[in-house]
């Protein structure tokens, strides 16, 4: 009897410890959906010109990779779309947590935009019509990609590297000598920025840092079987478009890339197609412009798939080189912070009253009657914003994120200050708040300055933002 009862302890201690340690397995699983907006619907907004798209030269994709461990469960994805406004990432999330009967909540899902401009700015404010039918079909293909990752969990293992890729990139904003910039859209003189100025001898210097740094995520099985990479680098876009065609630029290249690279590590057929996924990082004032030898210029769609399957390339190579981390915690916090708007005063509605009922001739920039169209949109804007800002932690690695599209100083500055080492930021995320300048960049000038519904907080947000995240990265780290 006595040797009965202690076998029976004995046997429940053993499940019981085995039940706990099942229970912190780390698993993962990842989807994709196609996104492609059909034949008509309006592409980004006024200053490319895209137009509706009238053809489709790569499809675009939701991207969604979920991580869990029993105890967290959370979902990152990337949207091969120009922005996307915080209704439709909302409705999103709302469906996810429906659908998963709150294993994701809202609060545990990073939804964010790669930036391609030959795509739809899924946000009211454009020029053209609006296309709430997209928008509403959006909001559900996100959600189908996040549920179709969910329904893959398998045991899996995380690994990460990153290095440096200095000769892609430039900042693409142009300190300049005192006096040779031209008055900006509102007839102001005095600015020191040209944004993407070519060449000129009144450039004195780049009037900002890059961020380099090309980080890579490498999710597998636990048998080492690829599930998902997802890779992070900090351009705006590389453009190369023809009017009124799609493209998920080189972050569709990238995944493209990756998928057909790896294809064949799949020891399992019957497992699901391992994921391909790039987001951006700060990509506020950097531009693509390689600087390899012999690059010759790129001719449409070039450039893209040259980025795109570089990076690919690279990331391939690095992965087989990683150690792998097996049960990692995760951790993800969500804040909301509340920003002033920069509104227009009565000197500037008026200005923009002026400018709106004189002929061109009379505009002090070309783009005079744009800003003076925006001022009256930013006008109807409420005194302050709330924003959404997260950080997330799987083992050593942690990510920050907010929807703004942030400068390089910002993310190297977040980088610095994070108390893990393995820090990169995803832009774009969770909504949309226009470019984030520096106090500093403010003061320069510049496109990214002007206030339009593309540029619209506080002139100390970028400074707010950044303390808020790494406030939380050091929360994540307790
Ligand atoms: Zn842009």
């Amino acid at each position: 009897m006595r040797v009965s009862i202690a076998f029976s302890f004995l046997l429940y201690v053993s499940l019981g410890w085995s039940a706990s340690n099942a229970c912190a397995e780390f698993r993962a699983g990842a989807a994709k959906l196609d996104i492609t907006p059909a034949h008509g619907v309006s592409l980004d907004g006024s200053i490319s010109k895209n137009g509706p798209v009238t053809s489709v030269h790569d499809p675009l994709h939701a991207r969604a990779l979920v991580l869990d461990n029993d105890s967290t469960r959370i979902a990152i994805v990337t949207c091969d779309l120009c922005m996307v406004g915080r209704d439709v990432f909302d409705k999103a999330k709302q469906l996810i947590e429906q659908e998963t009967a709150s294993k994701i909540p809202a609060t545990h899902i990073l939804l964010a935009a790669t930036h391609t401009h030959a795509a739809p700015r899924a946000i009211h404010i454009g020029k053209e019509p609006i296309d709430d039918q997209y928008h509403r079909l959006l909001a559900e293909k996100i959600a189908s990609a996040v549920i179709k990752a969910n329904s893959r969990l398998v045991p899996a293992r995380i690994g990460y590297t990153c290095f440096n890729k200095p000769n892609l990139i430039a900042c693409r904003r142009f300190l300049c000598k005192p006096g040779s910039v031209s008055p900006n859209p509102f007839g102001e003189t005095g600015e020191r920025v040209k944004s993407v100025a070519g060449k000129s001898s009144a450039i004195i210097k780049p009037a900002g840092p890059v961020d380099p740094q090309f980080s890579v995520l490498s999710v597998q099985t636990s048998k080492g079987q690829p599930i998902c990479v997802l890779g992070n680098f900090s351009v705006h876009y590389c453009g190369g478009y023809r009017r009124g065609t799609v493209s998920a630029d080189y972050f569709g290249y990238f995944s493209e890339a990756i998928e057909t690279a790896l294809r064949s590590e799949q020891i399992d057929s019957s497992s699901p197609p391992v994921l391909g996924m790039m987001s951006n990082g700060t990509s506020g004032n950097t531009g693509a412009f390689p600087r390899s030898a012999g690059q010759k210029k790129f001719s449409a769609f070039e450039g893209m798939v040259f980025y795109g399957r570089m990076l690919a390339s690279d990331a391939v190579k690095a992965i087989g080189q990683l150690s792998y981390q097996q049960n990692p915690p995760i951790k993800m916090i969500e804040r909301e912070l509340c920003l002033k708007v920069r509104r227009p005063d009565a000197k500037r509605l008026a200005w923009a009253e002026q400018i709106l009922s004189s002929p061109r001739s009379k505009w002090p920039h070309r783009w005079s009657k744009i800003y003076a169209e925006e001022a009256r949109h930013l006008a109807g804007y409420p005194e302050t914003v709330s924003i959404i800002l997260q950080v997330i932690r799987i083992g050593d690695i942690a990510i920050a994120s907010c929807p703004c599209e942030v400068f390089a100083e910002t993310g190297l500055e977040i980088k610095k200050q994070s108390p893990f080492k393995k820090t990169f930021t995803i832009e774009l995320a969770n909504g949309y708040g226009g470019y984030l300048p520096p106090r500093e960049q403010h003061e320069l000038g510049g496109y990214e300055t002007w206030p339009a519904r593309s540029s619209f907080l506080e002139v100390d947000a970028a400074r707010k933002i950044r303390s808020e995240l790494v406030s939380m990265l050091h929360e994540l780290a307790k």
